[in-house]
């Protein structure tokens, strides 16, 4: 074959072993040739495989990482890295992307380098264990606009390709060199406003032939975007995925707050939320986790602790067919981390104890999520690099999906 009749080589990252083989039995190569390639790259952090005869048959290209920040915490080093990308990708409205002219009809400008946001956390186990838990963004920026959150500053400014999620464990694997047991969707984004994507990428992730992350050990973190949840509930009815942790952003008691909070509530409220969720649960074997970021002076009181007791009691009990007593939700209680320009102060140590207590008292099932980052800008709600920030191309399109 000509040099120049070459096919491209794959990029394997997002797919599963399967969806590889085919592809690249297509192009002329055989089962075990592509086994070896996907080992290759996943396991041994190659960037290129070969076939025979010097043919390419897989290439991966890792967005470089052009900045990191650490920090010491009690379990090690929480470690954030940035990753630049190249070129346009899913939804990208930035100037002189194609979008953006079709949207919005300027010329084309050039578009300055884009970032994705990881961040690595160290874990100890009640056990005593070490564990990695690794936080992936699911798009740069975010169109949800929570006022708590520093990404939301940035709207959204495009979504990742599967390929560029995948990339994140991929870094984290072979250039940072972090054996990676958890993976969390809590970095930049809405995953269930790239849902396609996020669920390719995790197919890939949870093949045992390549990455191998047990699917009890991926989380995906949304603030409840019903039609994402409602495509979500078919997902995890497929063999394989019943075990897909999910975490649910509330933030709020009631309607009044969460609709000042996080604008998505003023099309999905409360209500709507909780019975999608009650169906997921009916779905899947996983507990869903209920965060509740801690704010000062706004959802933090007594009768606030009572009314999210209230909300929250149906998933205080085990579902039909379940035994024992063990809660099927629970709420992870999160400090609030002031973001830039914060409206609102931190919380306490003293309200943030008094406020778990007054949510057992009434009856939920309530961990404390510590604080790790928070001086690097790398915890929860504070990721989303300034300078990207300070672009705002992309205006905040809160429930058009
Ligand atoms: S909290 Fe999550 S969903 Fe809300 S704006 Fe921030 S990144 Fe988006």
């Amino acid at each position: 074959m000509p040099e120049s009749a070459a096919p491209t080589p794959l990029d394997p990252l997002g797919m599963t072993l399967e969806a590889f083989t085919a592809a690249a039995r297509e192009r002329g190569f055989g089962p075990g040739q592509a086994e070896r390639a996907y080992r290759e790259i996943f396991r041994d952090g190659k960037l290129e495989a070969f076939a025979d005869r010097g043919r390419i048959i897989a290439r991966v290209s890792i967005a470089p990482i052009v900045r990191e920040l650490s920090e010491e915490v009690a379990e090690g080093v929480t470690t954030k890295f940035l990753q630049e990308l190249k070129g346009p990708g899913i939804g990208d409205r930035r100037p002189g992307t194609p979008d953006a002219q079709h949207h919005d009809g300027r010329s084309p400008i050039p578009s300055p380098p884009l970032t994705t946001e990881s961040v690595i956390i160290p874990m100890r186990g009640r056990t005593g264990t070490h564990t990695h838990t690794l936080c992936v963004s699911s798009q740069v920026g975010c169109a949800m606009g929570c006022r708590f959150c520093e990404t939301a500053q940035m709207g959204l400014v495009r979504s990742l390709t599967a390929e560029e999620i995948v990339g994140q464990w991929w870094a984290a694997t072979h250039l940072k060199n972090a054996r990676i047991d958890n993976i969390v969707f809590m970095g930049m984004g809405e995953p269930l406003d790239n849902i396609d994507e996020v669920i390719r990428a995790i197919a890939a992730l949870t093949d045992h032939n390549g990455a191998g992350v047990a699917m009890s050990r991926i989380t995906i973190s949304t603030v409840g975007r019903v039609d994402g949840l409602r495509k979500l509930d078919e997902v995890v009815k497929r063999e394989g995925w019943r075990r897909l942790g999910l975490a649910v952003s509330v933030n709020a008691p009631n309607d009044d707050v969460r609709d000042d909070l996080m604008p998505i509530n003023r099309k999905w409220d409360m209500a709507e939320l909780r019975d999608a969720l009650l169906n997921f649960r009916r779905g899947s074997h996983r507990k869903i986790c209920f965060e509740y970021v801690v704010i000062p002076g706004v959802n933090d009181d007594r009768e606030h602790a009572r009314q999210l007791a209230a909300y929250l009691e149906p998933f205080t009990k085990p579902t039909a067919g379940r035994t024992g007593k063990s809660p099927v939700g629970l709420v992870n209680v999160i400090p609030y981390n002031p973001r830039r320009d914060s409206p609102w102060p931190a919380p306490t140590e003293e309200s943030v104890d008094q406020f778990m207590s007054w949510l057992t008292d009434d009856g939920l099932f309530v961990k404390r999520r510590r604080t790790k980052g928070r001086a690097m800008m790398g915890a929860c709600g504070q990721l989303g690099a300034a300078e990207i920030r300070r672009r705002k191309y992309v205006g905040i399109t809160v429930g058009d999906g």
